[in-house]
């Protein structure tokens, strides 16, 4: 085992967990143990609620001005420690080296949004009748929760920490079971940046420890990334219990290609949006329509797809139950009569034959109703439909479920907005396979790609994790008294 076991963060210390249930941390590259992390138990979860709440009072009283200090400091240890950062994050989570580091690059990213805080949350204030004024202030929740995913383990705590302790709320971080280490780098460049004792703490833990953080009554906020099926049990179970929730959930991104697309760039974007970690993005490119003759365009997409090499360009997907999942999904297709173009199944690394690899795959002659059309696949797999007309690529791209993304290629100005305002996506790009909001703009998608109000990251969050406090005043005697006053 490469690394110590996994313990808890709570109140500045790592503590080990009053539960004995184990599991291991493997590494998708290779297959090799890295560490074991402690399977928390709701007792866990009381110990860290009450370290949130007893730093909560001094840390919410603490100016904003001084707050953003940890985060400038906490950016440059980013900075700093990006390098050996991002190869944890490989490790853990099986993505290439050049991906962890835009992941951390991103992080700094998302830190530096949050040292702008102060700028952007300076209230109101009005004279609303003679010497009567009306003010409004942003205060901070509480102590409050992030639950996320394996597929980003760095960017994705970072899309809420910053900002919602920034804010001077409290957190507790519930980290994926299959990507535990990262979060436990961070807590100690938040604590070597001067964040106090228990404004940040990590609880370790999957399905019970997801439940008690929707149940506890201390705990005001919760947000949650993942897969839409635990999105909408959370989004319930925190709502049932009167906590403020946001709950992001899987995707499935179409791309619409026109015949006049750029072919060599929009065959390029095409590859690296459906493979670029793996095809584990929640933003990657899914589902490829191509509107009248895109033939050359999906040879070059071809072209694109076999330059990239499990092992070499492509990480490995997060487990054999993965690996199994997505082999079984193009199964399916060619069962059903779509062709494979570049055939990714049964990808092996040598010298790290127990990794989980699976190859770029394409496939075209993709029919609406497939399970590769409908479904999140979640691997670097693309499914190409074809269609005669813009309008019958915007039916099957509105009828899908999830709302995350989309995105058109085309030099036609007039015809990318026409599908700007149609496509029933919350993030949409325009010859961008990725469109990525990047700050101070949030990242949010639609339908069943997220449950609540209001976005995740940039200046949305700053109402998810606040709330308003209105206070009218009026201190000299020769202010009128009227029912206005
Ligand atoms: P997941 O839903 O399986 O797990 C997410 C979190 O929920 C983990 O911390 C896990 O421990 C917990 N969890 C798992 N099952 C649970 C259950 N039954 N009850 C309560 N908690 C449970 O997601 P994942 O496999 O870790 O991540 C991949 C998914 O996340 C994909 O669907 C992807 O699209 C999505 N995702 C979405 C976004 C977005 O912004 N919309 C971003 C990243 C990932």
């Amino acid at each position: 085992m490469k690394y110590a076991p996994v313990q808890n963060y709570i109140s500045g210390k790592f503590t080990n967990s009053t539960s004995q249930r184990t599991l291991d941390v493997v590494s998708p590259l290779d297959g090799n143990l890295l560490s074991k992390m402690p399977m928390s138990s709701s007792k866990d979860l009381d110990m860290a609620v009450k370290a949130a709440k007893a730093a909560f009072p001094a840390w919410s009283k603490t100016p904003i001005k001084e707050r953003v200090q940890v985060f400038f400091r906490y950016k440059t240890l980013l900075e700093k420690h990006l390098k050996e950062l991002a190869e944890l994050c490989s490790e853990e989570n099986g993505k290439t080296y050049g991906e962890s580091v835009a992941e951390i690059e991103k992080c700094i990213e998302l830190t530096e949004f949050a040292t702008s805080l102060p700028q952007l949350v300076t209230g109101e204030i009005l004279e609303v009748s003679k010497g009567v004024e009306c003010r409004t202030e942003h205060v901070p929740l509480g102590v409050v929760a992030s639950i996320v995913p394996f597929n980003f383990p760095a960017m994705v705590p970072n899309w809420t920490l910053p900002n919602a302790i920034a804010l001077g709320n409290c957190m507790i971080m519930k980290p994926s079971e299959k990507v535990p280490l990262c979060c436990g780098r961070l807590a100690e460049l938040l604590k070597a940046a001067g964040l106090p004792d228990g404004v940040f703490n990590i609880i370790h833990g999957d399905v019970e420890i997801v439940e008690a953080i929707c149940d506890h009554p201390g705990i005001e906020a919760v947000s949650f990334v993942g897969s839409t099926k635990v999105a909408k049990i959370v989004y319930q179970r925190a709502t049932k219990s009167y906590k403020r929730a946001l709950a992001l959930g899987g995707a499935k991104n179409h791309l619409m290609v026109l015949p006049d697309a750029i072919p060599g760039m929009t065959a390029q974007n095409v590859a690296a949006s459906m493979s670029g970690c793996a095809g584990q993005r929640c933003m990657a490119a899914s589902a490829m329509i191509g509107v009248g003759n895109v033939d050359s365009i999906v040879d070059k997409i071809c072209e694109e797809a076999r330059k990239i090499v499990p092992g070499e360009n492509l990480g490995a997907v997060i487990s054999k139950e993965s690996k199994e999942r997505i082999e079984r999904y193009i199964g399916e297709a060619e069962r059903d009569g779509a062709k494979i173009l570049v055939d990714g199944r049964n990808a092996t690394v040598k010298g790290k034959e127990k990794g989980t690899y699976v190859g770029p795959t394409v496939i075209d002659y993709v029919k609406p109703g497939m399970s590769v059309a409908t479904e999140e696949i979640f691997g670097p797999v693309i499914s190409i439909m074809r269609t005669n007309t813009v309008d019958e690529a915007l039916a099957i791209e509105n009828a899908n479920p999830y709302g995350n993304a989309a995105s058109v290629f085309t030099q036609n100005g007039g015809m990318a907005r026409y599908i700007i305002d149609r496509a029933s996506a919350g993030m949409i790009g325009v010859n961008v396979g990725v469109p990525v909001p990047r700050e101070p703009f949030s990242f949010g998608g639609w339908n069943e790609s997220k449950f609540g109000v209001g976005d995740i990251t940039g200046k949305s969050s700053i109402e998810f994790w606040t709330k308003l406090k209105k206070s009218t005043t009026k201190w000299n005697a020769e202010a009128g008294v009227n029912w206005m006053s």
